[in-house]
């Protein structure tokens, strides 16, 4: 597709809204108060406002290769800081999906070379965690059943990583509960988004 063409579908986005909803920009350029902080991987077949049915000013948004809270990831912990302290978001999601690249690269025998295999070290502790649970177990589970379960792995193990990190601890010292952190995973083939990690199942760092 040329970027053309994405240039003129903007342009018929913008009519299109206008259209429907004169004061639809308008309602924007005042500020934003979006519901949730949704930390997602880079798939392009998982953009979080379509999934969610949501819009502009709905959701903040930090994607990355395979949904990594990485403690010494200073764009993260901006995002996370700044949807903490000034937007005063109280939810945030880590959502993981089925058939992550990023995952199954996590998980093959040798890494890809270059800067995406140093990344997905992180990722390859939760393939860690899977295999050792496994390890104990007559039946092994399918490849698939096995991507599933350390995507679902990776999803807790970056909420855990969120648990520990300064700016949501000292956010919950100064009103406990908050913020309350979800972990979700969303399925290709079927549209749907799973619960993997609700608030109840999380401890914060004190
Ligand atoms: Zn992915």
């Amino acid at each position: 597709m040329a970027l053309e063409d994405l240039l003129e579908q903007n342009k018929s986005w913008a009519r299109e809204r206008l259209a429907d909803d004169p004061e639809f920009f308008k309602r924007h350029t005042s500020g934003q108060q979006p519901r949730v902080l949704w930390i997602g991987c880079s798939d392009s077949r998982v953009p979080a406002e379509q999934i969610l049915a949501c819009g502009p000013g709905e959701l903040f948004i930090h994607r990355n290769v395979a949904n990594i809270v990485a403690y010494n990831d200073v764009s993260l912990t901006s995002v996370l800081q700044y949807a903490l302290e000034y937007l005063k978001i109280e939810d945030i999601v880590v959502c993981g999906h089925t058939m992550c690249g990023g995952v199954i690269a996590a998980c093959a025998e040798v890494l890809p070379d270059g800067c995406v295999a140093d990344w997905l070290m992180i990722t390859r502790w939760a393939k860690r965690w899977v295999d050792q649970r496994l390890a104990t177990e007559k039946t092994k589970p399918d490849e698939a059943t096995y991507l599933r379960m350390v995507v679902e792995e990776n999803v807790k193990l970056q909420v855990d990583h969120l648990t520990h990190l300064a700016v949501v601890r000292k956010s919950n010292k100064t009103n406990p509960g908050i913020p309350r952190l979800h972990g979700w995973v969303y399925d290709i083939a079927s549209g749907r988004v799973d619960v993997v990690v609700n608030p109840g199942d999380v401890r914060i760092d004190p």
